[in-house]
């Protein structure tokens, strides 16, 4: 199973909401360094955990949580984020 991600950029193009923030993927803007003008990840195989829904899970949250809920919550987080962008 795989976090059915719609790869819209909103999460990438606003990592300073982000609780993971790291100044490290900042181009300056609040918007990834590794963003493409495609939207997508240019580190996409190697992108911190943090960016990975299911890599996270499994690594910390497996024991705590269901895949399932996780998923709501992140497509939760993900319809805000698609909000914000738009509003950009
Ligand atoms: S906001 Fe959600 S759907 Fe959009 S790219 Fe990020 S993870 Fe994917
Ligand atoms: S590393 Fe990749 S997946 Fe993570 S915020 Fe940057 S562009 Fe998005």
């Amino acid at each position: 199973m795989k976090f059915d991600c719609d790869r819209c950029g909103a999460c990438c193009k606003n990592i300073r909401r982000s609780i993971f923030y790291t100044e490290e993927l900042d181009r300056g803007d609040g918007v990834c360094k590794h963003l493409t003008a495609e939207n997508l990840c240019e580190i996409y195989s190697a992108r911190p955990i943090f960016c990975n829904v299911d890599a996270y899970w499994e690594k910390f949250l497996s024991e705590e949580i269901s895949r399932e809920k996780f998923y709501e919550i992140n497509r939760d987080a993900c319809a805000r984020l698609k909000k914000i962008d738009r509003q950009d």
